[in-house]
């Protein structure tokens, strides 16, 4: 299908922005340098922007390699043809560690079982694996521990086709306070790891430590490898990374993030409501004088979170239509009695801009009570992704 069938032939889709997700690119490659590898993190579907477009304009715009979360996001990349390094940073089930060894994914290894399953396997395949050590450095998620790693290094020098090929970190409050104290601490403590790594006899061929927002507020996180997430779709990471980082750099800032998501929707009917009629389930607005209604064919279960019933509002003609009872499963109504000439199919925005207006993935998590990262985390991956200028 092209571009302009989609338009007419979906209820809703998600239009992605080829031009933002290449300006974000070049900012951040600004930032961190020629020198480190630029991984770019697609886990939960591209962060619900969709993972195949998502790569695809990833390899276009020259990015070095991909992270994931799981065994099955990773091998989904493989079959759609993607060849790049991939580093799998969630639990692989030791049962299928086979499958990763055979697709030479990078592995994120922080226990003995795992090790020790890997080195069976290695032994019996006569191939390499590559592993990322992941060192606890005070997020205490996952993570091997300082009392731990002896064994561990120890264990690593008779297991011959096991590649220490990195060892990295996450740091854990960045993003969420301009006080960063804690994540100084983290950087000693990784650094003390590796030394200690480093004196066992291990030579480290690389370094990671930086998520988005490590990577715009501290050049000293770049090391050898950058994993960036919610940068690349022109989001910021929080309130408090934009402060820090206008604060620290307010003045070279010549560019900045363009969010690469819209998400529409066609107005599936329009009807008059009289005055003093309840709108939507539980009844939880009444119309205070005769309203024009329309219903939009999407709801919680694509991703519009059910908090925003009577709170948000949508873009229809330019112009915002606020949201009317509740959000359902797959449907929402929004009020547009001031707005003339609204017909049948016209396009709503629920994410993104229309004419001068603009509805941001922001607002919309700070009316749920979230965080960006949620609000397109759960946009459903049935939605048709286009990837448009
Ligand atoms: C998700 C994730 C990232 C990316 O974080 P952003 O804040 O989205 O840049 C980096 N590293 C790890 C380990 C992650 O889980």
């Amino acid at each position: 299908m092209t571009n302009i069938e989609h338009k007419y032939l979906n209820n809703t889709w998600i239009e992605l922005s080829e031009s933002a997700y290449a300006n974000n690119i070049r900012f951040f490659r600004k930032i961190i340098g020629a020198r480190p590898e630029f991984s770019v993190v697609i886990k939960a579907n591209g962060y619900g922007h969709g993972w195949q477009s998502i790569a695809r304009l990833a390899m276009k715009n020259q990015v070095d390699s991909f992270c994931v979360h799981s065994l099955g996001e990773a091998l989904r990349l493989r079959r759609a043809g993607f060849n790049q390094n991939i580093l799998i940073m969630g639990h692989v089930p030791i049962g299928r560690l086979e499958e990763a060894v055979e697709e030479n994914f990078r592995l994120v290894v922080y226990n003995r079982e795992t090790l020790l399953r890997l080195h069976e396997i290695t032994a019996s395949l006569y191939k390499l694996a590559r592993i990322h050590l992941k060192l606890e450095t005070g997020t205490f998620r996952q993570g091997i521990a300082q009392e731990e790693l002896e064994w561990f290094l120890k264990e690593l020098k008779h297991t011959p086709r096991i590649l220490l090929e990195a060892v990295y970190t996450h740091f854990a409050n960045i993003e969420d306070t301009t006080n960063h104290d804690y994540a100084d601490y983290q950087r000693y403590c990784f650094n003390q790891l590796v030394r200690l790594i480093q004196s066992n006899g291990f030579p480290i061929l690389k370094k990671h430590a930086a998520s988005t927002a490590a990577a715009m507020l501290f050049p000293e996180t770049h090391f050898d490898m950058v994993r960036l997430g919610i940068g690349q779709y022109g989001l910021w990471p929080s309130r408090e990374t934009m402060v820090s980082y206008k604060e620290k750099f307010g003045e070279k800032i010549s560019e900045t993030l363009q969010p690469v998501l819209t998400w529409k929707a066609r107005i599936s009917q329009i009807k008059t409501v009289p005055a003093d009629n309840t709108i939507g389930y539980g009844r939880t607005y009444k119309t205070t004088r005769d309203s024009r209604i329309a219903i939009l064919p999407i709801g919680y279960s694509d991703g519009y979170d059910r908090m925003l019933s009577n709170q948000s509002y949508v873009l229809i003609k330019g112009k915002r239509a606020p949201l009317r009872g509740r959000v359902c499963m797959n449907l929402i109504m929004v009020d547009i009695t001031d707005i003339p000439d609204v017909a049948l199919e016209d396009e709503a925005v629920l994410i993104g801009k229309q004419g001068e207006e603009e509805i941001t993935i922001d607002q919309l998590a700070a009316m749920s009570g979230t965080i960006n990262y949620e609000v397109t985390a759960r946009l459903n991956n049935e939605i048709t992704r286009i990837i448009v200028d």
